[in-house]
């Protein structure tokens, strides 16, 4: 199983992706965190990713196609794996397209979540005050203004990937803004269908 979580920030991909990781033992690639797992070893690429994040901008295209490239050559992406923040551009799913076929691989579907931007607005304020709260550390990208920054890359650069994905009949939609578990239902039940 090879897929793709397409949405926003915001729209819940990191935890539809950890209950997929749980039913299917497949592993989640979560290019966010592995960019901040390099900005948290300042590495060359967390030294040049690092503003770029803060700002709410996307982080070149080479860089984050290396770093999906690297990381499925893993032993443990051989039964599959969930893609959640990548591809953000139409380039980057070239790339990806090219680098699955050279492996002889294929995707098996793209779960878009919709969510409006307003509702997102709402999610990452909570989720902020939350953190706060239980004295976790608060994302540093996490803030409005960062995230009015986010959205609208999402909406410019990353938007166009859902054509591109229809195009290829790999698309299915999903109403992003209905509660966790029904949103849930909806995913396994376009799994099962695959
Ligand atoms: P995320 O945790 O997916 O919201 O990603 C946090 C930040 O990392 C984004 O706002 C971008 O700056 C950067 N980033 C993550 N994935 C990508 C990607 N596929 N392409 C470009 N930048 C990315």
């Amino acid at each position: 199983m090879r897929l793709i979580l397409l949405g926003p920030p915001g729209a819940g991909k990191g935890t539809q992706a950890s209950r997929l990781v749980e039913l299917y033992k497949i592993v989640q690639l979560s290019t966010g965190d592995m960019l901040r797992a390099e900005v948290a070893a300042k590495s060359a690429i967390g030294l040049e990713a690092k503003a770029i994040m803060d700002r709410g901008e996307l982080v070149r295209d080479d860089i984050l196609v290396a770093m999906i490239a690297h990381r499925i050559d893993q032993d443990d992406c051989r039964h599959g794996f969930i893609l959640d923040g990548f591809p953000r551009t139409i380039a980057q799913a070239d790339s990806l397209a090219l680098m699955l076929s050279n492996k002889g691989m294929n995707l098996d579907v793209v779960i878009e979540l919709k969510v409006d931007d307003a509702a997102l607005l709402a999610r990452i304020e909570k989720r902020v005050a939350d953190d706060a709260a239980s004295g976790r550390s608060v994302r540093a990208d996490d803030n409005s203004e960062t995230l009015k920054k986010r959205l609208l890359a999402y909406r410019q650069q990353t938007a166009p990937l859902v054509s591109y994905y229809e195009a290829k009949g790999l698309l299915n939609s999903i109403d992003g803004m209905q509660p966790v578990d029904v949103v849930w239902q909806d995913i396994t039940t376009i799994l099962a269908e695959k």
